[in-house]
């Protein structure tokens, strides 16, 4: 909040309105510039700032009051300050002191290859199944899943292994169905200004794995989230996913710095898919660990009985012995930061 107040205002006014703000808890900070002074008021919740500016407009010294709100209220850190656990088929947590790995293939391919991942890395420790029955593509050409017998595949893999399993929900007319089969719906980085799916996914009470807009900055990410949440629909996971820059060395530039970033700005868990985000299956262990180390609640990992025979993604996609070594890796990384996994 930011109060401007009258050129003729005196030392003694200026403290009436510091000394107003300090009593309710408050911090004042006098700007005392050539032509007018501003008292920048720190700290104020944002529901105590209305009453608070027709109190200070009241006063015939203050020129005017300016409120300065987040853009957005559901995700923003000061609505649950303790952080959010969101919890996923009442078995797995994504959040405070857990590290939640979900690990599969890019795309549901087979029923074979489907199962012989899931087992493998529920195997390595893995908390939960990933993989794409619609798959966004670039080129209309290429597949593009195997729809609705995917999801069959995918909860008969949960069905074995009792892995929950994240998918993603590209039309919102699919929310329905997907949230028959799915434990968790994933937004795609291409959707995550698909403003009626947002709204779709927000009026169930399904977790949704919210990935970041390859070109979205962290505060349109959170407004992305803010969407969901005011349709009800509070268990959010944010997901970095890089994003574009100009290297082309990697797929796309994987942001690290949101994840403590987001983490001040936000109470939502945040997990990181190093897999998109490199497009290097030989990067995907290292930009795990640091991931961890950067407090990432989470991880979304490729992996393929075969990458070299992927249908999709196979060049960022771990082996299951590289997976494994991953898993031991992280752990090692968790642990250090005092999280179990
Ligand atoms: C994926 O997880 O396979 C995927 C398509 O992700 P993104 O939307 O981040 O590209
Ligand atoms: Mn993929």
């Amino acid at each position: 909040m930011i109060i401007v107040l009258d050129k003729s205002a005196t030392p003694e006014q200026i403290q009436q309105i510091a000394s107003k703000l300090e009593e309710s808890g408050y911090q004042a900070h006098p700007i005392y510039g050539v032509a007018k002074t501003v008292i920048g008021a720190v700290g104020v919740p944002d529901e105590e700032k209305p009453g608070l500016m027709e109190q200070f407009e009241a006063l015939p010294f203050v020129e005017k009051v300016i409120i300065v709100m987040a853009p957005y209220k559901l995700a923003a850190k000061a609505y649950r300050p303790e952080g959010t656990v969101v919890r996923v088929a009442d078995r797995v947590n994504i959040g405070g002191n857990h590290v939640c790995i979900m690990a599969g293939p890019c795309t549901v391919e087979t029923r074979e290859q489907t199962l012989a991942t899931a087992r493998a890395v529920k195997e390595a420790g893995a908390h939960m199944l990933r993989g794409g029955a619609y798959k966004p593509s670039t080129s209309p050409y290429s597949f593009q899943g195997l729809g609705v017998d995917g999801l069959k595949i995918l909860a008969e893999a949960r069905a074995e292994t009792g892995l929950p399993v994240v998918t993603e929900v590209m039309d919102p007319r699919n929310v329905e169905l997907v949230c028959r089969y799915a434990d968790m719906l994933q937004i795609g980085t291409r959707n995550m200004q698909n403003y009626d799916l947002l709204r779709e996914v927000g009026k169930t009470r399904h977790p949704v794995l919210l990935k970041r807009g390859m070109w979205a900055r962290i505060d349109e990410w959170l407004m992305a989230a803010e969407y969901i949440m005011k349709g009800g629909n509070e268990n959010v996971v944010l997901c970095e996913r890089g994003i574009r820059t100009f290297e082309t060395a990697t797929r796309n530039t994987l942001d690290l710095s949101a994840v403590p970033l987001v983490k001040q700005e936000s109470h939502l868990p945040v997990v990181v898919d190093p897999s998109q985000g490199t497009g290097k299956w030989s990067l995907v262990t290292a930009m795990s660990r640091a991931a961890v180390a950067a407090g990432a609640d989470g991880l979304i990992i490729e992996v393929h009985p075969h990458p070299e025979q992927a249908w999709k993604d196979g060049a960022q996609s771990l082996t299951f012995e590289n997976f494994r070594q991953l898993m031991a890796e992280v752990r090692a990384i968790a642990n250090a930061m005092g999280k179990e996994m």
